[in-house]
């Protein structure tokens, strides 16, 4: 697998790519806009040529951007659908000028709504935001903890969604920690086997792209959406070192979302990698 690290680019990119290169990553992934507003700003064309220049030669590929947190789908507000599906289309657009492969996005809450008018919302969005997309992009849709009334909780939700909407460009990204929190007991090669066998059947592995690496402490179907350190959390080495030794996942790539300081990304990746090789020699 192409392994690598969601990265801060407050700091500007060369300093984010050098982070990145610097523990170990061989993928990454960036939030494309501020994480917390509908603020849509003009699209830095030469700043965008300048991030894939320097991410060619350092050799991270692919490159993933990540949505803002705002982004519901689901909602019944038509100011907050209208300003979803704008962040949305404005990062595949941005993703398209900068060579970013992967736009990966969380759907959003149903809230208070019939969840079957909330689930045809999503999939008018995702069609609306496909119509435009080149063909070099995929957007991938985050898998959630599934708390109460959250969206793409479950594989096979996810997989209703691919089929409703239909779009080669369409996939899935799945968060190991939304996973395990949502109920998927993935601490064990047997455990794996059952989440990617569900996810086979019920999404096609094909359309699964991206994985999110990430521990939790959180007790298992706790429905809470907490990122912990690699190998320190309930899914531990075993749940990952069998997700690595998947021969089927081998050309995916996989994100770390892991918290803290950059010596704990630099701990964090070196435990990946470690675990990775380990996979790889059995
Ligand atoms: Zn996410
Ligand atoms: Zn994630």
């Amino acid at each position: 697998m192409k392994i690598g690290m969601h990265v801060r680019v407050g700091g500007g990119y060369a300093a984010a790519i050098a982070h990145a290169k610097s523990i170990g990553c061989s993928a990454i992934q960036i939030f494309s806009t501020n994480p917390r507003s509908y603020r849509i700003p003009a699209v830095d064309a030469p700043g965008l040529d300048e991030f894939a220049k320097l991410r060619e030669d350092a050799g991270l590929d692919p490159c993933v951007s990540h949505t803002p947190y705002l982004i519901n789908l689901a909602s019944d507000d038509p100011k907050i659908y209208k300003g979803s599906l704008g962040l949305l289309q404005n990062d595949l657009r941005i993703a398209s000028r900068g060579r970013i492969r992967y736009v990966n996005t969380h759907l959003g809450s149903y809230g208070k709504r019939d969840r079957k008018e909330g689930f045809t919302a999503i999939c008018r969005a995702l069609e609306a935001a496909l119509e435009t997309v080149e063909p070099n992009v995929f957007l991938v849709m985050e898998n959630s903890a599934g708390a109460g009334s959250l969206a793409g909780g479950t594989l096979e939700e996810l997989g209703r969604i691919v089929e409703t909407v239909d779009h080669p460009q369409l996939g899935v990204c799945l968060d190991t920690a939304h996973a395990w929190a949502a109920g998927y007991e993935i601490n064990s090669a047997a455990g794996v086997d059952r989440f990617v066998s569900e996810a086979a059947q019920c999404i096609g592995l094909d359309r699964i792209h991206l994985f999110h690496f990430n521990d939790t402490e959180v007790p298992l179907g706790a429905n809470r959406d907490r990122h912990w350190h690699i190998g320190e959390g309930n899914i531990g080495f075993e749940g990952f070192r069998a997700l690595l030794a998947r021969p089927e996942l081998h050309e995916k790539t996989a994100i770390l979302e892991t918290p803290g300081t950059d010596s704990d990304d630099e701990r964090n990746m070196q435990t990946i990698l470690a675990i990775a090789r380990g996979a790889a020699a059995a």
